[in-house]
Formats: structure tokens, C-alpha cells, sequence
């Protein structure tokens, strides 16, 4: 070995040495009593938290192998969020949230059907979660779509969902089409305050937990340049 080698390697063991992570990485999942311990409110709050670590890149180191055997046994998830497709937008993340925390349910524009509201009426009345989140974003190639009229093969149908947003969005002051990014994000607002209504009116289930307190329903907006979730409650 010529002395410029050993020199090299030398280099590359030092680096080695000051990127290993020594932050304690993170094994734990909800268990039964921490979830029923949990009240909608503190459930809201953490989402909130979450998102503050995720956008200043301070996200929680997990062990993620160690995550998968401690919640083999059982699921105790805290939240119910709907979250439109846009592959930009990775839920666990956007919330600082690892295995076991958050059911995830996703369909393009966070739309509401029978099969959504089947799936967050056992989230919430069967698995125990306190919260449902209504996740909408900006640039969203539905809305975009829903605004533009779009028609084809089984969009079209998926676009009608969104169409009492664009109804109630009718007075919006600026040029309505979807190169204004106002009107995009205000049809967006009121897509997720739509589904949030169609809870209430479409899931008696859900409703009767609602007005007992046992769960919340909130909606939010995803900024796409900060990652940023503004809270709609
Ligand atoms: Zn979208």
C-alpha cells in the first residue's frame, strides 16, 4: 500500500465516524392504554407539533425494524387521515408520525365515498382513533381537473365529487380557471370543508361519536413549497 492510499482511507474512516447517528433511535408504538388515554384535542395538537418537525427537517429518528415487531401484536392509531394521492405528500411524514400511529386512507382529492366512510367509521368506532384530518394541498391535479371539467374513463366520475366546491366557490372575485392558483386553493379549501360536511351528513356512525366528544373532525391545506399544514377547524 503507497502511502497516498492509506492516507485515503484514513480520511474515509474519519467521515464514517462523525455522520454515524448517535441519536437513540425511536421503538415505540401506541399501545392500548396510551390510545384510550388520548382525548381529540391532545391528538389535534400532536398532528400540529408533528408538522413543525417535519417542516424544519427535524423528523424522528425510528427504528423501524424494531417499530414492525413491537406492533405485530395489535394496532392502537390515534388518527384517521384522508389525504389526496399527490405522491409529494407523504402522510407519516408531513405529521412526524412512525408505524402503528395513523390510519391512512387516500383517493384523489380527498374525496368522500361509502367505501372512505366505511373505512374511517372502523377507525375511529372499532380501532379507538379520536381524530379524522381531511388533508387537501395546493397545486392538486384533481381540483385542477374538476375545475378544467375533465372528462375520462372513471375520472370523471371521481371529478363530480368536487364539483359542490367549484358551486360554492361561484363568487370568487379573480378569473375562475385553473391557472389562477387563488381559485385553485379556493376550491381546494372548500372541497375539504365539503368532505368534512359529507362526514356529518353521510356517516350517522360518525356523527353520533362527534356530538358525544369522542372524536374530532378537522380539515387541512398542504403548502407544497414549506411543507406547511394550516389547520382548518
Ligand atoms: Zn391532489
Amino acid at each position: 500500500m503507497n502511502k497516498t492510499a492509506g492516507q485515503n482511507s484514513q480520511t474515509s474512516i474519519k467521515k464514517n465516524t462523525v455522520t454515524k447517528s448517535t441519536v437513540p433511535l425511536v421503538e415505540k408504538v401506541l399501545t392500548a392504554e396510551e390510545q384510550a388515554a388520548l382525548t381529540p384535542d391532545i391528538v389535534l395538537q400532536s398532528l400540529k407539533d408533528g408538522n413543525k418537525r417535519f417542516m424544519n427537517n427535524q423528523i424522528t429518528a425510528r427504528d423501524y425494524s424494531a417499530m414492525v415487531r413491537n406492533s405485530a401484536n395489535g394496532q392502537y392509531p390515534k388518527a384517521v387521515i384522508l389525504s389526496c394521492l399527490d405522491s409529494r405528500i407523504p402522510v407519516e411524514d408531513v405529521f412526524d408520525n412512525g408505524i402503528g400511529d395513523i390510519f391512512v386512507a387516500r383517493v384523489a382529492g380527498s374525496i368522500i365515498n361509502e367505501d372512505i366512510l366505511g373505512s374511517m367509521e372502523y377507525g375511529c368506532k372499532v380501532s379507538g382513533a379520536k381524530l379524522i384530518l381531511v388533508l387537501g394541498h395546493q397545486s392538486c391535479g384533481a381540483i385542477i381537473s374538476a375545475i378544467d371539467d375533465v372528462k375520462l374513463g372513471n375520472i370523471t366520475k371521481l371529478l363530480a365529487k368536487i364539483k359542490p366546491a367549484l358551486n360554492k366557490s361561484q363568487n370568487y372575485k379573480g378569473e375562475k380557471t385553473s391557472k389562477d392558483k387563488n381559485y385553485v386553493d379556493e376550491v381546494g379549501y372548500r372541497n375539504v370543508r365539503n368532505s368534512i360536511e359529507t362526514i356529518k351528513t353521510k356517516s350517522p356512525v360518525l356523527k353520533e361519536m362527534l356530538d358525544k366528544n369522542e372524536i374530532r373532525i378537522a380539515g387541512g391545506y398542504y403548502y407544497m413549497e414549506t411543507g406547511e399544514v394550516k389547520f382548518i377547524e
